[in-house]
């Protein structure tokens, strides 16, 4: 339901929990948040309920700090509010985060076909689908936002979707169809939410992304492709904003 990602300075947990706030007037069921760790591992932690909740429990039992990460406020379709089913999933063995809003409608299929190749599932989710095949072409191409491209070539439905890789620090890979998602630009960092105020509060600087594009955000650059990977025009607004 809510999402932002984040890549630059060792601040991503401070910028997604902040940016999660700010999105909760969407309401939700659940929050979840990935980082990659100093050591290069990734670190997730979700729990159901409020955001607070998460907060409280991150609190007591901190995870370290990163420089890339993703955030995600969940509203259920596809399995109970658990912490479980809560976002990020994860793929290619835990090294791969990923998180989705929407409904990928033919996800059935798609999990009998990894059940097949004998993937196993930790959820009851449609988007553990989406981090198992991502995970699954990382494997074969090595390129985070090739892997990305294949996989929504097969979805069918509406989606926002961001992953990150424990092997591509400072990388975070968004895709949209029929669900927002917009860049935010920062100086040394940049951003990605499903609506402005997910970083309003760090850059006042955004750029739109078009229906059924995918954007890569390093520390220092952007990059927008359309799903056949063709670079795209982009255009910044300034964001608007009695904060
Ligand atoms: N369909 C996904 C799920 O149920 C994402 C829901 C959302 O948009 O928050 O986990």
């Amino acid at each position: 339901c809510g999402i932002v990602g984040y890549v630059g300075d060792n601040k991503s947990l401070e910028v997604l929990l902040g940016g999660l706030k700010r999105l909760e007037y969407r309401g939700y069921d659940s929050a979840g948040v990935a980082v990659i760790d100093p050591d290069g591992h990734i670190e997730t932690r979700k729990r159901s309920g409020k955001l607070q909740v998460l907060v409280d429990n991150l609190e007591s039992d901190p995870i370290r700090n990163g420089s890339t990460g993703i955030g995600h406020t969940r509203w259920a379709t596809h399995g109970g509010p658990t912490d479980q089913n809560a976002h990020p999933q994860l793929g290619d063995n835990g090294k791969l985060a990923l998180i989705h809003n929407g409904i990928i409608e033919n996800f059935w299929a798609l999990k009998e076909e990894l059940l097949a190749e004998g993937e196993t599932f930790t959820s009851d989710t449609d988007s553990e689908v989406a981090a198992l095949l991502v995970g699954r072409e990382y494997r074969e191409t090595g390129d985070l936002t090739e892997s990305l491209r294949r996989v929504v070539a097969r979805l069918h439905g509406a989606f926002t979707l961001l992953v990150m890789h424990e092997e591509q620090p400072g990388v975070v890979v968004g895709a949209r169809r029929n669900s927002p998602l917009v860049i935010g630009l920062g100086d040394g960092e940049n951003f990605l939410g499903s609506d402005v105020a997910a970083f309003v509060e760090f850059t006042r600087r955004a750029v739109a992304i078009g229906q059924d594009q995918i954007v890569t955000i390093r520390p220092d650059s952007v990059v927008v492709t359309d799903f056949d990977g063709q670079p795209v025009e982009t255009e910044e607004f300034d964001i608007a904003w009695d904060a």
